[in-house]
């Protein structure tokens, strides 16, 4: 009896693992000592803090080269108008170099228990998309990283892409003007919107979960609003304040 029971808690403690909203650091974890946006350091930091994973943003350079950076723009260079070469000499704010995706990929295979969210940005035109798309794939796969690599894009062409490329992975779609069920149907399967988007429309939740896909959510900063997204079942909470919302998350009341 008492084997049964203790059983029946160990199941439940998985259960409840299970459902627990998980915590992605927005950029990774940058508003930190040493850290930075979309640097190494802030990938490390987030494996440190032991989050479900880190989120960056990927671009393409003039010569074809991946980089991990947020905007369309560095300083006061437009990324797909230069070369690699002549980017880099921008260092980010903690003096790092800007990343490659190949670099960034080779630190993340280091903390296995961290999922690497990979935002590929839009890009100006559907042969740039195609590229970086097909590119950035070929990547994740000759690193073998399948498993490890989850991806979101505001372009519902990109997911598309990602969706035959590599239809087995997470994809999110991330612009919140699709229902979950038109997505499912795309072969995009999770949904990461605007937190106040699902907190007016809870609905859309249940019909994501209905058909078996992730909710996740950005970019939720502030206490309340994390507690919130929590109660509403989202899988995922997206933030820059990874573990403030670690411990929202973790806390059974
Ligand atoms: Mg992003």
């Amino acid at each position: 009896m008492k084997k049964i029971l203790l059983m029946c808690a160990f199941s439940a403690a998985i259960l409840s693992a299970e459902a627990q909203t998980k915590v992605i650091a927005h950029r990774g974890f940058w508003n930190t000592e040493n850290s930075a946006q979309n640097s190494i350091t802030s990938l490390k930091k987030a494996a440190e803090a032991k989050l479900y994973g880190s989120e960056f943003d990927v671009q393409l350079t003039k010569d074809g080269i991946v980089i991990v950076n947020h905007d369309d723009t560095i300083a006061d260079l437009t990324i797909s108008e230069n070369t690699f070469d002549r980017l880099s000499q921008h260092k980010l704010k903690n003096g790092e170099t800007i990343p490659t995706l190949e670099e960034y990929l080779d630190e993340g295979k280091k903390h296995k228990e961290l999922k690497l969210i990979l935002e590929i940005k839009p890009h100006k035109t559907e042969e740039q998309e195609k590229e970086i798309t097909e590119k950035t794939v070929r990547i994740v796969k000759e690193k073998k990283l399948e498993n490890q690599v989850e991806y979101i894009s505001f372009s519902k062409n990109i997911c598309q892409t990602l969706a035959k490329l590599t239809p087995e992975s997470n994809i999110s779609y991330l612009m919140g003007d699709i229902s979950p069920k038109e997505l499912k149907n795309m072969g995009i399967n999770g949904i990461d919107y605007y937190f106040r988007l699902l907190g007016n429309k809870p609905e859309w939740i249940k019909e994501a979960h209905d058909n078996n896909m992730k909710v996740n959510v950005w970019t939720v900063n502030k206490k309340e609003d994390i507690k919130e997204m929590k109660n509403l079942g989202t899988d995922f909470i997206t933030t820059d304040n990874p573990l403030e919302a670690k411990q929202i998350c973790e806390d059974n009341n």
